[in-house]
């Protein structure tokens, strides 16, 4: 299934640069004059998306997070594939559940997980979502959730916590997942060492993740419906950064992702490794900062040339009974909230805002996870609505403006504006007063 470009001029000249034959069309609406930041219409199997986008993960209808239908009615056009939870652990990739839920109980016959979700109409069907989905590769999750796990050059090994068996995801085996789930987004299998490790780990780490993208790109079976995007990896380097980009930009993929940042590294660090690979990826085609989700990060990577994002910390933080508001977060647990009658922000038009009052959460966390779940709903919807104010404004040719009032709304005063934002902005042209 191609994604119809209606035939039009205007459609062709933007697709030009953009990968051959892929099922995405960006269209950049606006360019911010003074910073990186721009506002594009990503045509996608399943949809339009507005970018700057921030992509929520979608969960399989539990009282604490947030269902299929609820993130439709949100106005949200791609979310990352189901959150399960599995015995106890949150498994918040739709690829690591495959593997832990049905390729480890069969390691006789592996091929069994992804013929079942065909037959589920794919991911989509599975989690009755008709608009855009985007699938990570599983290996991440994978490694931070089986502790026995090893890195090799075939692909990434585990031991089944079930029955102790020995399985490999490689690149083909996490694309053929992908495949069968039909995600309109597929990431490719990365080799991931932590943001603070240096060395020579690094480097192997980036330069197989460059042979892996080459292994997933001939393993992808649908590159006429579903879109493989690479990561750049190259750790805190500028020169690995460098030469992964000069790597992976020579490959035809619809899409990049910048990986390997958000791991608890320096944000002086984070951003000019995020800068300096915007710098040098192509404008023709989407870019995807990976793990990132406070709003000030948000905005800055905007203003860095960022258009689409994913974190669990909205839904997370609402899990702890934190509402998140223009002017930083509300924690609904602290007794200053038990009489407190105005919703959670008074100006959010979300199905939260709109019925319930701090108190009633207040009173709520105390006894019931629905609590929980009217701050998810609230939180998703805060997100939703900041990058569509960064979009308008970008739109509007008045974005360097809402960074600054977005930054003065968010910090009582200009002392307490984070180093690091201040500097990035102003790398961008954007001076804080
Ligand atoms: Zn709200």
């Amino acid at each position: 299934m191609a994604v119809s470009t209606s035939g039009d001029a205007e459609m062709n000249s933007v697709k030009k640069g953009a990968s051959a034959g892929a099922p995405l069309v960006l269209r950049i609406l606006a360019e911010c004059p003074v910073t990186k930041a721009r506002a594009c219409d990503l045509t996608l199997p399943h949809g339009p998306v507005r970018t700057p986008v921030f992509m929520p993960v979608g969960t399989q209808g539990t009282m604490k997070g947030i269902t299929a239908d609820q993130l439709e009615a949100l106005g949200c056009q791609i979310c990352l594939g189901n959150t399960y939870h599995l015995g106890m652990r949150p498994v918040s990739s739709a690829v690591a559940l495959f593997l832990l839920h049905y390729a480890f109980p069969c390691t006789e016959n592996y091929s069994y997980g992804p013929a079942l979700i065909e037959k589920a109409s794919g991911l989509h069907g599975f989690m009755n979502w008709k608009r855009n989905l985007l699938t990570d590769s599983g290996g991440f999750q994978m490694v931070s959730l089986v502790e026995l796990s090893e890195v090799t050059e075939e692909g990434v090994k585990f031991r089944s916590p079930y029955d102790d068996k020995e399985i490999l995801l490689s690149p083909e085996q996490s694309i053929a997942i992908q495949n069968s789930l039909g995600s309109d987004i597929m990431m490719q299998l990365d080799d991931v060492v932590s943001s603070t490790v240096t060395g020579p780990r690094v480097e192997e780490a980036m330069k197989r993740s460059v042979r892996w993208l080459d292994r997933c790109i001939a393993a992808n079976k649908n590159p006429e419906r579903q879109n493989l995007f690479a990561i750049i990896q190259g750790g805190l380097n500028a020169e690995l950064r460098h030469v992964c980009l000069e790597e992976m930009t020579k490959r035809d993929v619809p899409g990049f992702a910048i990986g390997g940042l958000s791991g608890g590294e320096e944000k002086d660090d984070f951003w000019r490794m995020v800068t300096l690979c915007t710098d040098h990826l192509p404008c023709e085609k989407p870019r995807y900062l990976m793990g990132v989700g406070y709003a000030v990060d948000l905005v800055v990577c905007v203003a860095l040339g960022c258009d689409m994002f994913d974190c669990v910390f909205p839904t997370r933080t609402a899990r702890f009974g934190s509402a998140l508001v223009p002017w930083g977060s509300l924690q609904l647990r602290h007794k200053q909230y038990a009489k407190d009658f105005q919703p959670i922000d008074p100006d959010c038009t979300c199905p939260t805002c709109r019925r319930h009052s701090r108190a009633y959460i207040h009173a709520l966390l105390k006894c019931d996870t629905a609590a929980l779940h009217h701050i998810t709903i609230h939180n998703i919807a805060y997100q939703l609505s900041l990058m569509l104010s960064v979009r308008q404004s970008i739109l509007d040719g008045r974005f360097p403006q809402f960074v600054q009032a977005f930054m003065k709304r968010m910090f009582p005063s200009r002392e307490q504006y984070p180093h690091w934002a201040v500097d990035a902005l102003a790398s961008v042209g954007i001076a804080l007063d």
